[in-house]
Parts: structure tokens; sequence; C-alpha cells
């Protein structure tokens, strides 16, 4: 394995690095510094976060760039203004010793004319989100003409935020001959593209397998019945006491609503999705980068930016759809070099799901029991003793009480003694596990195999239509896991044959099912998009035509909504650092 200073950086570049704490590279910096530093071929990368990336583009990039100048000789694309900040971070890391070198953060929900500010002072190297790129591009404030190295940082990412458009803009404006380095976790089809249309015969380099999660992560799976999810989320966290985890939800209101249920339940966690101000996305992260969170439930695009490497577990409150989804949720833990814990929480169903991503990802899953309010006890029991013992005694100040508290207790023998003691912190999770029930479920069949069983109950199935199809990436498996993942629909529901047309879908519930199914849809987001439902009636797909015992209520739209939606920021609060868990 080469060294850093084998690779060929500048001497000031590698009492930087030696500063920062790098001490060989990683596999990927392995193979992209000495590309970077000795080719102008261009470059794509199947790189994690996590895997040092940044570095990996970064210190062959700043190797180059001419301090003497002030042009700006580098563009970073990246998908999210926390990223940006983070590589523009690290970039100044690398050059600390360096000549003078700018490097330029530009992003959206910011001041544009700071930017522009600064762009006109002059900046080297500008990292930046696509939008906001643009937007400095046609007020020809970003100059691209002396560009010598492109990078799309999570090429992958910034195509599944729709920046398409924005990335064939920015890229056409840029010269012939730049160098362009594309690093992405994944090689979707739209990456393809990119590299096809905007790379010529570029190198492609990976530190692992195509698709292939951080390799220390370990990926286990629980079966519960749908109503029991967020019992089997809490056991799990029992048995973690030191957990620093990230919990995956599917929808912003599911992220809301298993945030403020762990919050009441003396969890200390909180919450990041979309429909949070920047100002409080940013409080939240911030509180958990210090690990004054010890939980954080978020969507996958709010968790984007979120760039941090001791979290311990990963867990998937919903079995996501798509591989990339999986990949990016995984790659989260197991970062530089630590191990970590990837889980999902199944349902009965959905373990074809898991034999696709074991597949596809070359991994095998450990399918895990949820544990038993034995072992739960037992954990935290054992947890607290070892607080109790590592707890430093401030013997000055307590002198003047110990005599008079020994006093108090002097007719309880030792064991009683401890007994109370942990009584104090333990009765309320003792009450909480006292009956509690074995939440493990057998797999069940997928749905597929179901068709004949389905047909059966022909009869009683009620048709709904749904104002989702094919456009919104809808197939009946998607669709089918997605409302499996749905908190309030409850387990065994069945459902008959389901026609996902371009832009809507005709789906059969069982007909005692219909209303339950109609309120946990209605309001409710697919990839984004608002969903409405309603029952089909006559032929049309959005006949208004329905029996008035089934009319809704509830305003213009004629679509119930469910209750208990949230104002945008009505989000609960934590104090930092109370971690006292209480049930
Ligand atoms: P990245 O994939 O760029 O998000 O980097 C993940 C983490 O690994 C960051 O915290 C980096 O500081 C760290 N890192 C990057 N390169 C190295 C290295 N060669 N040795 C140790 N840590 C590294």
């Amino acid at each position: 394995m080469l060294t850093f200073e084998e690779l060929g950086l500048k001497p000031e570049i590698l009492k930087a690095i030696l500063e920062i704490g790098f001490e060989t590279p990683t596999a990927i910096q392995q193979k992209t510094i000495p590309h970077l530093l000795n080719s102008k071929q261009d470059l794509i990368a199947l790189a994690q976060t996590g895997s040092g990336k940044t570095a990996a583009f970064g210190l062959p990039v700043i190797n180059q760039i001419d301090s003497n100048s002030k042009k700006t000789q580098s563009l970073v694309l990246c998908p999210t203004r926390e990223l940006a900040i983070q590589i523009a971070n690290d970039f100044n890391a690398y050059t600390k010793f360096s000549n003078r070198l700018d490097v330029l953060p530009v992003y959206g929900g910011a001041s544009i004319e700071t930017q522009i500010k600064a762009l006109n002072r002059g900046a080297q190297i500008v990292v930046g989100t696509p939008g906001r790129v643009v937007d400095l591009i046609k007020r020809n404030k970003l100059k691209l003409e002396d560009i010598e190295w492109v990078v799309l940082d999570e090429a992958d990412e910034m195509l599944n935020m729709g920046f398409k458009d924005d990335l064939d803009f920015i890229l056409s404006h840029t010269p012939e001959s730049r160098q362009t380095l594309l690093f992405s976790a994944t090689m979707s089809k739209e990456v393809l593209r990119i590299s096809n249309n905007y790379m010529s015969n570029p190198e492609e380099i990976s530190s692992g397998k195509r698709n292939q999660g951080a390799d220390k992560v370990d990926h286990f799976y629980y079966i519960v019945k749908a109503k029991d999810k967020y019992l089997a989320l809490k056991r799990i966290a029992d048995i973690n006491p030191d957990i620093y985890g990230i919990i995956f939800c599917r929808t912003k209101r599911e992220t809301q609503e298993i945030s403020d249920q762990l919050v009441a339940d003396g969890y200390n966690a909180d919450c990041l999705h979309g429909d949070l101000s920047q100002a409080q996305r940013d409080a939240v992260m911030g509180r958990y980068r210090k690990k004054h969170l010890q939980m954080l439930v978020a969507t996958d695009v709010a968790a984007r930016g979120l760039d941090v490497n001791e979290i311990t577990h990963v867990i998937n409150y919903n079995i996501p759809d798509d591989l990339e989804t999986y990949t990016h949720r995984s790659g989260r833990t197991g970062r530089a070099g630590k191990a970590g814990i990837s889980m999902a929480i199944i349902g009965p169903r959905d373990v074809n799901k898991i034999k696709q991503l074991e597949k596809v990802l070359g991994k095998s899953f450990t399918k895990a029991d949820v544990p038993a309010a034995e072992a739960v006890i037992e954990k935290q029991l054992m947890s607290f003793v070892d607080k109790v013992k590592s707890t430093e005694v401030d013997e000055k100040q307590m002198e003047p009480f110990i005599e008079n508290i020994a006093a108090q207790f002097e007719d309880l023998s030792r064991e009683d003694l401890i007994k109370k003691f942990v009584s104090v912190e333990f009765n309320k999770v003792l009450e909480y596990y006292k009956n509690s029930n074995d939440l493990n479920q057998a797999a069940k069949p997928g749905r597929d195999s179901e068709k004949g069983d389905r047909r059966r109950k022909e009869g009683n199935f009620n048709k709904l239509f749904l104002n989702i199809g094919q456009k919104d990436n809808l197939n009946a498996g998607t669709l089918l896991g997605w409302i499996n993942g749905l908190q309030s629909v409850p387990n065994g529901i069945e459902f008959g044959k389901i026609d996902v047309q371009r832009s809507f879908t005709f789906m059969e519930v069982e007909s005692q099912h219909e209303q339950t199914i109609l309120d946990a849809l209605n309001g409710s987001e697919f990839d984004g998009r608002k969903v409405a439902a309603e029952p089909k009636t006559g032929g049309g797909p959005r006949k208004s035509n329905r029996p008035e015992g089934k009319r809704h209520s509830g305003g213009g739209s004629g679509f119930k909504k469910r209750g208990g939606d949230r104002k945008p920021g009505g989000r609960a609060r934590v104090k930092a650092g109370s971690g006292g868990r209480r049930r």
C-alpha cells in the first residue's frame, strides 16, 4: 500500500494531512490521487460517503491549483448545502499550509449577494449546489472559462434530486478542455447518461464491488406485524443503550410521528424532514453531530447533507423499494473503517425484498429476533450497573452529608439497598415490560404468490382510485410495499387486483378495510407526491358520484384528511443531553 508521500502530494499538503490525522490513504484515494496527478483523463469513481472520497478528489485537485491566479479553476458540484459547506471546510483544512487558496461554497437559501461579492474577490475553487451555480452563471458572476477540473460529487444523488437539467446546463458551459471527475455511490442509467454526454473515455475505478455497501456493515432484519413496528424499534433502542443511530422513514409525517413518540417515551431523539426550516434543520443536525441526540429520525432527502462518522446503527423503519436508497442509508454507518449495523424492520411478506437486496448487494442479511423483554431488562440493568461503577464520587463535596445519609439506611441490608437504588431508576422499565409480548413473526410468502388467494375473495373487494401511477415510479410491488409500511395500516389486509396506469392506479381492497386504507393513503406522500385516494365507482378514473354513505368530509378537494397533521416547525423539542429513558 502506498503512503501519502509516495502518492506524490506537495509537502505543504502532506503537512496538513498529518495534522488532520490521516495516516494512510483509503482505497479510493490510493486509486484517484495518482491518476489525477498524472493524467488529464476523465474519471468515474464508484465510492460511498465514508470512503474518503472528498480527499480523493480534493487533495489532487488542490495540489494542482495555481494559487498565483485568482481565477476559478475548479468547480465542485454536490447535492446539498450541507455537503457543499462540508467539502469547502475539508478543502480549507487540506490547504492550511498552502499559499492562500480561496474555496467558496455557494448554495441556495443564503444571500446570493454575499456569494457574488466573494466571487468578485476571486475564488480558485467553487463548491456549489447545481441550482445556485446555474443562477450565478446566468447572472454572469461565476465565470467558467478557466475551469480545469469539474467534480460531480454524489452524482446519483444530484440526479435523484432532480438536478438533471441544471447539470446539463452547467456542464455544457464549461470548457471542453476540462477534466471531469464523477463520484457516485451507484451507477444508475442517468449517471451513465451524464458520463456518455459529458465525459470522454473516462477511466472507471471503484473502491469495491459496484453497489456494495460499506464493507464493515452487518445487515440484519426483524419481522414484525405493522402495528408492532414502533414497539420493535423501542426494544432495539433499549437493548442498545449506547445507540447513536439514524432511523429512516419514508414520509415526513411518519418521521415526525415516530420522533414525537420517541420523545414522549423519554428517548433522546429528534427528527429531520423537509417541512423544517433550514435553521431548524441546522439546529437538529448540530445537536446530533455533537451527540446531544442519540437517535435521529429522518427522511432520505433530509438526511442527505448529514455527514457523521460514528453512527452505530442505521434502522430502516420501512424497507426501501430500491437498492440505491438502501445502499445510501446503510452507507451512513460503518464509515472511516469503523464497524456498523444496518437493520430493517419488515413485515412478514417483505422477506422477498431482503432476498433481492442480498442478491444485488452481494451480502447476506441475518434474520434477528426482536429481543425479549427479559433480555432488554438485563441489558439495561447491566448498563446501569456499569454506569454506577464508573461514576466518579466527589468525596469532598459529599463528605458533610454522607454520615447522615448512611444513618438513614442503617437498617437496610446491602442487598435491599441495592434493590432500592436500582428500582428508583428501573421501576418504569420493569412496569413497561411487565406484560410484553413476543413481537416476532414468521415470514410469509410474498404478495405475488397469493394471486390465487386474492381472487378467492373477489366478491368482497372494493376498487379505489389513486392519483399516483407509473410516472411516479410506481408498480404493484412498490405500492404494496409502501402501503404495508404505513404505520396506520394494520397487518393482514388483503388487496386484490392492482392496475397501475401512467398517472393513476386502480387497486382493490377488502371492502371492510376500504376506509382504513383511504384514511391511511389520503394526505400521505409517495416519492414526494401528495397522495389522494377515493373509491372508484362507474367507468372513469375520477368519478365523483360516490355513494352518499361513503362521501368523505374535509374541504374542497373532496378527500378526507387524516387527523394529526402537524404544522411545519411544530416539532417536539428535547433538551440537549436529556438522555434519560423513561417510558
Ligand atoms: P468522505 O467519504 O469524504 O465523506 O470521508 C469520510 C471520513 O473519512 C471523513 O471524516 C474524513 O475525514 C475521513 N478520512 C478521509 N480520508 C481518510 C484517511 N486517509 N484516513 C483516515 N480518515 C480519512
